[in-house]
């Protein structure tokens, strides 16, 4: 990509693919590029596999009972009553040989069925009296039935997580169940946060009646340490070609920058010829979405950067479409992908055909799924309109009207 013409202005669909095609790049370097760190389990959540949860020992160990009740034959059980000759309860080995014809082991959930036990038939559906049962009713049993064999859920040696896996609840479960006290892990990619404007003062000042408060750094460093980068936010920058290009410079040592701000086209706005003067090269300069119109992606030497729009809805959308698949991946998440649901549009939404829009909404669902409306909001300065919603409707691009109880596509932020 030539570094020379800063004016490319993608689809949606087009400026996706160029993101995953660089995520996929950046995915196939691993993990030479990456370090690795073991962290203890119990603080795994959130972080990427990078190596897997092996099983180390068949799983389950032995052949498992899943109900409270009688283990025997099925064909024993066709004939009549059979006769208890014990019980097992979970934990404990059964010792006296495999059942003979006519046996049953009265057994418990968890615990592991006697050799010569093709089934355990459920407490409720028995008979029991005078250690001796029989099947209530006409139930018939399976061979098999409410015992897992061993090794059925994973052979000892078997890949149960692979690497590139973000850890989260079943990940930890599995890897708990297979011994790993610790995991391997990649080492969180590095975020550089950049705002730009003359008009941005920090959360902790008071602003003059014209200033307005730098939002985006905070809202980017909790997209970026959610999609598994460690963000550091630097101070503002001026919106000088010389601050901006000075600011980018002693940014970069870092897998990835994001910059906000200066991306339009106004006499101010310095962000890509700062980039484009220390050499950058540039895959998009623009989508043809709504909000986040200028966003700009490319590369600096070996790090990716982001030029998101100032305008706070619009930088935590493009974050949310191009800066977090790209950030899963350098972190080594195999599944990097926009995070994108399916709801019930509650009422209709009509708009220009022209541009993917992504518009502030509430998603809600029970059971029967999700349904979604709009928030109603004053474009993409609207940080209390982004407050009030929990996703952005997407809007495809030749889309004029969605009718009320279509079914549409949600991105989660
Ligand atoms: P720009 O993209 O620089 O043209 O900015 C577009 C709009 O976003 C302006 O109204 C800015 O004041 C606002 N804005 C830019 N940067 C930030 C920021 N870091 N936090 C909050 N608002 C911002
Ligand atoms: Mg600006």
């Amino acid at each position: 990509m030539s570094g020379q013409s800063p004016s490319i202005v993608l689809s949606y669909d087009a400026a996706a693919a160029l993101v995953l095609r660089e995520a996929k790049r950046a995915l196939s370097g691993l993990p030479a590029r990456r370090e690795m760190e073991r962290v203890p389990l119990a603080a795994a959540a959130g972080r990427v596999l990078a190596a897997p949860v092996v099983a180390d020992r068949d799983q389950p160990p032995f052949a498992r009972a899943t109900r409270d009740g009688f283990a025997c034959r099925v064909a024993d059980l066709a004939k009549g009553r059979l006769r208890v000759v014990g019980q097992l309860r979970a934990g404990e080995a059964w010792t006296q040989g495999a059942i003979k014809p006519g046996e049953a082991v009265e057994i418990m959930t968890g615990a592991a069925a006697p050799a010569g036990a093709d089934c355990v038939v459920m407490v409720e559906h028995v008979t029991a009296a005078e250690g001796h049962v029989g099947l209530a009713g006409t139930r018939e049993l399976a061979p098999g039935e409410n015992i897992v064999a061993a090794g059925a859920e994973a052979r000892a040696g078997a890949i149960v997580v692979p690497a590139g896996r973000r850890v989260s609840v079943t990940e930890i479960g599995a890897a708990a169940a297979c011994g790993d006290a610790e995991l391997t892990v990649f080492a969180r990619p590095r975020v550089a946060i950049l705002a730009t404007g003359d008009e941005l003062v920090e959360v902790t000042e008071t602003p003059g009646a014209h200033q307005i408060r730098n939002s985006n750094s905070y809202s980017l460093a909790a997209q970026a340490r959610a999609a598994g980068g460690d963000p550091e936010i630097l101070p503002i920058v001026q919106d000088d070609g010389g601050a901006t290009e000075r600011a980018i410079r002693e940014a970069w040592d870092c897998d990835l920058v994001l910059l906000t701000g200066g991306v339009s086209m106004g006499k101010f706005d310095f962000v890509e010829r700062a980039l484009l003067a220390l050499g950058a090269d540039f895959f998009f300069t623009g989508a043809r979405i709504q909000p986040g119109r200028p966003v700009v992606f490319g590369k600096l030497a070996t790090a990716y950067f982001f030029g998101l729009p100032g305008n706070p809805v619009s930088t935590m959308v493009t974050f949310a479409l191009f800066a977090a698949p790209l950030l899963r991946a350098l972190g080594g998440e195999s599944e990097c992908g926009p995070r994108f649901g399916m709801a019930r549009l509650e009422e209709e939404v009509r708009v220009k055909a022209g541009l993917t829009r992504f518009l502030p909404a509430w998603v809600e669902g029970d059971v029967r799924g999700a349904r979604v409306r709009r928030i109603a909001w004053q474009g993409s300065g609207d940080l209390a309109a982004a407050a009030k919603a929990n996703g952005f409707l997407v809007v495809p691009e030749t889309a004029e009207l969605l009718t009320a109880g279509e079914i549409v596509t949600v991105l989660e932020i």
